[in-house]
Formats: structure tokens, C-alpha cells, sequence
């Protein structure tokens, strides 16, 4: 797996799986707390909390990311990309 950061370890919310490292896919600075994290495996989006590891966001937050049409995208490439794993 490719990553450009590495974050302390934690786990996807989502699927449970193992996260050491992180790409910035949107301006490629260091991810902060705050950003928001779509999990390679199973697409779900969670949120780095103070000590950048993964929680899911709050209902606000998943409101706000939502309707941005970056997180959109991603949604839609883990999509397509699950389609094309799976041929
Ligand atoms: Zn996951």
C-alpha cells in the first residue's frame, strides 16, 4: 500500500482495517485534524481527531462532507475501482 504520511495506528471505523499511513489526494499536505479519510478497503468516510487517528464523523460533519463534491468524487472512483477488482 502507498501512502505519502504516516499517522499513528488506528483502525478503520468502518472494516477494522489497519491504518499506519495516508495520502492528501486533494492539495498534498500533511493531513491534520479535522480532515476528513475515505478508507481504501471499504470507502467509508471517517474524520482524524486530535490525535489523527480515525473516528467516524459527527452527523454535522458527515452533513458538510456529504455535499462536498470532492468527497463525491472519491466516492465515486472506490467505486469504480471495487468494480474494476472485481473483474
Ligand atoms: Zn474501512
Amino acid at each position: 500500500m502507498r501512502y505519502d504520511f504516516l499517522v499513528p495506528s488506528c483502525a478503520c471505523p468502518g472494516c477494522g482495517v489497519p491504518l499506519i499511513g495516508a495520502s492528501n489526494v486533494w492539495d498534498g499536505d500533511k493531513p491534520q485534524p479535522g480532515d476528513a479519510s475515505m478508507c481504501i478497503k471499504c470507502g467509508i468516510i471517517s474524520v482524524f481527531d486530535a490525535g489523527m487517528k480515525l473516528r467516524p464523523p459527527t452527523k454535522k460533519e458527515f452533513a458538510k462532507l456529504s455535499r462536498d463534491g470532492r468527497v463525491q468524487q472519491m466516492g465515486m472512483a472506490h467505486t469504480a475501482m471495487r468494480k474494476d477488482t472485481k473483474q
